[in-house]
């Protein structure tokens, strides 16, 4: 973990409190607004780590994606977006709650009603975003965050594509984490990106109730071989209807697989008898 910075100012608007994570192209702080005094987390992206020919327009895309979806309650909000000659500050809603999956590890597993008030919160942003053009794909615990209340918040529009990238309205670019990813994504072929999505929700579902991952191996080729068997297990307290819901969603043929539209009247997530 990196020590916290000494207290540094962005642009005389914020200044930032603390150090909160690093990803692959930014480092994330919490900060406070020196206009209103409300907390908000920063992202800050070193243009010259990443703003080669490559990069410039995946970080525009990622403002552009969470631009257009502001209005969902499950969805980290973006405040505004400053940049210097060197830096690009993207300041968003700040998630007290941190990450879903550090309670998960703290936790071990979650009970199935804890589990269905995230995963619906989950499939209702995701909808919200499907119903916009858009499809996240690099659905990844990192990117669950909670709120103070305790809310889900999606993060990270990093990857998605917007309509205008979509051809044949199959996206071609490989993209997402192996564990969490669709087989028909590793596979690099044309895919639709809610499929891709439902998929990933499917092993962030399982993931929640087990406490551990259907499919695991840093070998791509045997994890593909794995999901194309449906070589999972189950373990014993996860419900039948939610086993059932898993297996839908885990289904390695993206035609044949449910659809988030449908996800939201199942008989699981309906359940309210354990809530
Ligand atoms: P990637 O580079 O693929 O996006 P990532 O999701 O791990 O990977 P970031 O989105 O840059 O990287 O975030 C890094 C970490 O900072 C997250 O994992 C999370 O723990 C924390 N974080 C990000 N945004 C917020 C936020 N709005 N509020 C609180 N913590 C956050
Ligand atoms: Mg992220």
């Amino acid at each position: 973990m990196e020590a916290s910075p000494p207290p540094r100012t962005i642009l005389g608007r914020y200044q930032l409190t603390r150090f909160l994570g690093r990803g692959k192209f930014a480092k994330v702080y919490q900060a406070r607004s020196l206009v209103d005094g409300a907390t908000v987390a920063v992202k800050v992206i070193d243009k010259s780590k990443t703003v080669d020919a490559a990069m410039e327009p995946r970080i525009v895309r990622e403002i552009d994606a969470m631009r257009r979806l502001q209005n969902h309650p499950n969805i980290l909000k973006i405040h505004e977006v400053l940049a210097t000659k060197t830096k690009i500050y993207l300041v968003v809603d700040y998630a007290g709650g941190g990450e879903l999956f550090s309670k998960l590890s703290r936790c071990g597993r979650l009970p199935e009603s804890r589990a269905r008030r995230y995963f619906s919160q989950l499939v209702s942003a995701l909808l919200f975003c499907h119903r916009h053009g858009i499809a996240h794909r690099d659905l990844k615990p990192q990117n669950l965050l909670l709120d103070a209340a305790g809310d889900l918040k999606v993060s990270d529009f990093g990857l998605s594509a917007l309509p205008e990238h979509l051809r044949d309205n199959l996206l071609h670019t490989a993209c997402g984490t192996p564990a969490f990813t669709a087989p028909e994504v590793l596979r690099r072929v044309g895919y639709d990106g809610s499929k891709a999505d439902a998929w990933s929700c499917g092993v962030i579902l399982y993931n929640l109730l087990a406490g551990h991952l259907p499919f695991d191996d840093s070998n791509i080729p045997a994890m593909c071989r794995r999901i194309s068997r449906r070589d999972y297990q189950f373990p014993a307290w996860i419900s039948k209807s939610a086993r059932s819901l898993i297996h839908q969603l885990l289904d390695p043929n993206p035609k044949s697989r449910i659809s988030l539209d449908r996800v939201f009247d199942n008989r699981w997530l309906r359940d309210k008898k354990h809530v």
